[in-house]
């Protein structure tokens, strides 16, 4: 096939993609049988590998029975079984709570924008119609969900198409740390960001709070200072505003535990999951809803305008369903922590001493190498040098599928603009063995030497 005439946009956009043809566990190959190791599963999605055995029955045995049935006229039993499976992993407060089954993180994300105005709807309350995000964040690229991401060149184009959204400053120690802060004292300086975006939408006006619970490509599997989330928590609830935790990337074990708030100590009001919950066998998102929101809209409206036509798919669910159930059947969270400690260790052997990695960071199987001219300032490469473009591309050329995103930018308080350093993130499948790890790493390593072009 002729890439160059391609009609598939991507191709379009991109014609030296090569094209996937079959996955073996954590292998991707093309019809030449020339093999990628998917360190990242694709943008953190690929929990399971690419060919599960009890995924691709339970999605063939579905198949059989019921593809789809449009869910304003039935209800179907895979969304049912998961819905539950999933309200009884979250939070107490999510008892009598529902599920909103989507199909990718970003639909998700904008029913969860919906989902907390029609809260405030319901409730009396609707001159609740702001919202609030984080500085550098990312959640989606339909409108709404863009809208409260923070990524300037993402939302340039589309600037005058989205909703103004109050902005709170980005957790992110490792960059916005004043000198000599303790982690305690940044964690409640940058949650004091989140009071003044409050105050600056004016009591009574914010819906909700959003964040990535762990920054994902943003900013590379970037946790929150200690003590954050907790603080968090008790602005939002000082101020009413709903609090909406985007674990599209950090979620569904990723970092250790079904949920990553739940290392936070702290409960959201809306839990969005996308890319490891299909797992990539399916297209498929949620939006859990706590037993607050939920009970609302029951004794309200019980209405929500927000039909998708593949909602609550029942092929998708059933793919979901059996991703969760393998996940507990082979009792894969718990390899999550010992092999990201794994890779953690693996990354720093490699290059924890390398003049230009200025940070390793992350959580279980979510782990990122920040990349920078200078060590010592943490000086980031030239945006123009295209660095992280570089790291896939030599990633490519050399077996191994990772996913480097160009480093964020923020502005300094005196106004200045500035930018974290380029970063590849490794998201491995939970079924890696160490050994694949291990190659994972070195694999890495090659692509950010060949891309920093130390050697050819
Ligand atoms: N939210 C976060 C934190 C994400 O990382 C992403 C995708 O990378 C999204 C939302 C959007 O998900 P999707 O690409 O499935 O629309």
């Amino acid at each position: 096939m002729n890439a160059s005439l391609s009609p598939v946009m991507h191709r379009v956009l991109d014609a030296s993609l090569p094209l996937a043809e079959a996955g073996e566990g954590v292998w991707i190959a093309d019809a030449s049988g020339r093999r990628w190791l998917d360190a990242s599963g694709g943008a953190a999605v690929s929990c399971l590998g690419h060919n599960h055995p009890r995924v691709l029955e339970a999605i063939r045995d579905q198949a059989g029975r019921l593809a789809y049935a449009h869910s304003g006229f039935f209800a179907n039993a895979p969304s049912e079984a998961l819905a539950e499976k999933l309200l009884a992993r979250a939070p107490e407060t999510f008892r009598g709570g529902a599920v909103l089954f989507l199909g990718s993180g970003s639909e998700a994300m904008e029913a969860a924008i919906k989902l907390a105005r029609q809260y405030w709807l319901e409730v009396g309350e609707p001159g609740r119609d702001r919202f609030v995000a984080r500085d550098m964040a990312y959640h989606g690229n339909t409108l709404g969900a863009l809208a409260l991401g923070g990524h300037p060149s993402r939302r340039a184009p589309y600037a005058p198409l989205l909703m103004d959204v109050a902005r709170a400053p980005a957790a992110f120690a490792h960059r916005l740390a004043r000198a000599g802060e303790t982690e305690t004292a940044y964690a409640a300086r940058a949650a004091a960001g989140l009071q003044a975006a409050l105050d600056a939408n004016g009591p009574g006006r914010t819906a909700a709070f959003a964040a990535e619970t762990v920054s994902g490509a943003s900013l590379g599997a970037a946790p929150a200072p200690a003590g954050y989330f907790a603080r968090i928590r008790e602005i939002c609830d000082a101020d009413g505003a709903l609090f909406i935790a985007d674990e599209v990337m950090c979620g569904m074990g990723r970092c250790g535990t079904y949920f990553a708030f739940e290392q936070e100590g702290v409960a959201p009001d809306l839990i969005v999951i996308a890319k490891g919950l299909g797992a990539g066998f399916m297209p498929v998102s949620a939006v859990l809803v706590s037993g607050r929101v939920a009970g609302a809209m029951r004794a309200g409206s019980a209405r929500l305008a927000n039909g998708h036509t593949y909602m609550s798919h029942a092929l998708a669910c059933a793919g979901a369903l059996a991703v969760l159930e393998t996940i507990e059947a082979e009792d894969l969270l718990a390899r999550v922590t010992p092999l990201g400690a794994h890779l953690d260790a693996a990354l720093r052997d490699l290059l924890g001493e390398d003049r230009n990695v200025g940070d390793i960071r992350g959580r279980g199987l979510f782990r990122a190498v920040e990349l920078v001219a200078d060590r010592d300032t943490g000086a980031p490469f030239p945006a123009s040098d295209g660095l992280a473009d570089r790291v896939r591309a030599e990633g490519m050329a050399g077996g191994l599928i990772c996913y480097p995103s160009p480093g964020a930018e923020w502005i300094e308080p005196d106004g200045t603009p500035a930018r974290c350093g380029d970063h590849l993130l490794l998201a491995p499948a939970f079924i890696s063995t160490e050994a694949e790890i291990e190659q994972a790493a070195e694999r890495a390593v090659g692509a950010v030497r060949r891309a920093l072009g130390r050697v050819r």
